[in-house]
């Protein structure tokens, strides 16, 4: 079986139906792989296949065949064994067996949820130890020690601004979903300038429009605005005029006054010019971001970046000049040809330049990439060993971890984490991961979490493409009644 193979593995589900489970755990182990599900035995043959039975008296088999070497597993639950417990059988049998005939470890183990730390807090708030934890999530998930000690280290941070989360408030995100080019391991929305530049005036016109609907919404249910952030995309890769033009929509529609965060993700450094600080400084954004992922210019190219890693030091040491006193920078573990020593160089050099937040994410590559299509070589890519290095090093100059969280597709399993020095913390990445806060989404692409007073969640997912929004905006605009509700109801529990 190789990854990121064309065909379909067969995977053999006799007597159960933990189909999504079953194929998280093999996605641990073949990250681009696909599967196909049958419940007929007759499939169970060929070089690459997985078998999995829970039989009527509690009998559970897996049986793995990679590359016609097969090896299987039998376990017997007793009589008054769960559901659950046959799914945690099954999986617990295929990663066990699927370490074994790959010699790949993933270690988060069988945690594939998106919030490990969440998990932690959970029991952090039940009164349980560190050593309680490490024990308990350890023995159930498999997960390795050292990841267990970065999801509590990253609880324990995260916990004291949990603690002071205003749930009567809410986060709005702006959206501006365009940049000059598109990374090759991109999977987010966004949109070539290039191509979008005819639609820009009338997009910018359809984003003010929206802030004004959602800024009334705001003042009518006297409702606070908590933080902003302004993502994509790249945010700056519209002019400084059209950045002012929306960042003073925000100004006039929303009460900036009691606002404890205001974010623009400036990003990619070619973006980045004196002006736009400037307009961004004015209007009120405090904590900008520069993120260069690598100074290697080799990597930069073959990523499909058309600046330098100089061209990121220059933009960081801009932002300084303007007066941000309050940046993050973003890098990624494992990008396509970049070496440990090459991720190490880059890690060394940001903390030299002292931002007040790192962020280090790990390679994910999504079927939406064009990296997809080129495959991903788990086995060759040194993403762990960048990973190893940065938790210590960041740690050692006074970068602690307080965000975190997973994706599907990334290279080894691994996580994506910021780290601040003490009172960087970001509240927006907390609030994204924590399901407390409603967050207003304005513009293409954004979405809108509105979490109701009993804990239910609802979102609300604008159009993908701008001429899709600018077209259809009117309809959007009808399912706005809804967040007026849900600020209703939240106000109605929680007067000020
Ligand atoms: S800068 Fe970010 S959003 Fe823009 S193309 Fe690259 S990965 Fe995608």
């Amino acid at each position: 079986m190789t990854d990121n193979n064309n065909s379909k593995m067969p995977i053999i589900m006799i007597g159960h139906s933990f189909k999504y489970e079953t194929e998280a755990t093999l996605k641990l182990f073949f990250n681009t792989a696909r599967f196909s599900f049958t419940s007929d035995i007759a499939e169970a043959s060929g070089s690459d296949y997985v078998l999995t039975e829970a039989a009527e008296d509690g009998t559970v088999t897996v049986r793995v065949c990679l590359e016609g070497n097969q090896e299987e597993k039998t376990v017997k639950l007793p009589p008054d064994a769960e559901k659950k417990d046959f799914e945690y059988t099954i999986c617990r049998l295929l990663f066990g067996l699927l370490v074994n005939r790959t010699g790949i470890t993933p270690p988060w183990g069988l945690l594939t949820g998106i919030r490990p730390v969440k998990k932690v807090i959970d029991l952090i708030r039940q009164g349980k130890s560190e050593e309680d934890i490490y024990s308990q999530l350890g023995e159930r998930y498999l997960a390795a020690p050292k990841k267990l000690k970065l999801a509590y280290d990253t609880a324990v941070n995260q916990l004291p601004i949990l603690d002071r989360i205003d749930s009567s408030a809410v986060s709005l995100y702006v959206s501006i979903p365009f940049c000059p080019t598109r990374c090759s391991y991109c999977s987010f929305v966004s949109h070539s300038m290039d191509s979008a530049i005819k639609l820009m005036p009338e997009y910018i016109s359809a984003l003010c429009r929206e802030l004004e609907i959602v800024g009334r919404i705001v003042k009518d249910t006297d409702t606070k605005i908590d933080t902003i952030y302004f993502g994509g995309g790249t945010p700056t890769s519209v002019s400084a005029e059209e950045l002012r033009t929306i960042m003073e929509a925000v100004e006039r529609n929303f009460d900036l006054d009691k606002v404890r965060e205001y974010s623009v993700e400036a990003g990619r450094p070619d973006t980045i010019t004196e002006e736009k600080l400037r307009v961004i400084k004015a209007l009120g954004a405090g904590r900008i971001s520069v993120n260069p992922q690598t100074l290697n210019d080799e990597v930069l190219k073959v990523i499909g970046r058309k600046h330098s890693g100089e061209d990121a030091v220059k933009a960081f040491e801009l932002a300084r000049k303007v007066g941000f006193d309050n940046i993050n920078t973003d890098l990624i573990a494992g990008l396509p040809t970049e070496s440990a020593d090459s991720f190490r160089n880059t890690l060394d050099r940001m903390i030299e330049l002292d931002p007040e937040s790192i962020t280090v994410h790990t390679l994910t590559i999504k079927r939406s990439a064009s990296l997809f299509e080129k495959g991903s070589a788990n086995s060759s890519n040194p993403a762990a060993e960048m990973v190893d290095y940065s938790i210590p090093t960041l740690m050692s100059h006074g970068y602690l971890p307080y965000y975190m969280y997973r994706q599907k597709n990334t290279v080894d399993n691994l996580e994506n984490v910021g780290y601040a020095k003490k009172g960087f913390e970001s509240y927006y990445n907390i609030f994204i991961m924590d399901e407390t806060q409603t967050i207003l989404g304005a513009g293409c692409a954004a979405s809108t979490k509105l979490v109701y007073p009993d804990g239910k969640i609802s979102r609300i997912h604008n159009y993908k493409f701008p001429y899709e929004y600018i077209r259809s905006f009117d309809k959007l605009m009808e399912k706005k009644e809804e967040v007026t509700e849900c600020l209703k109801k939240i106000r109605s529990v929680q007067p000020r």
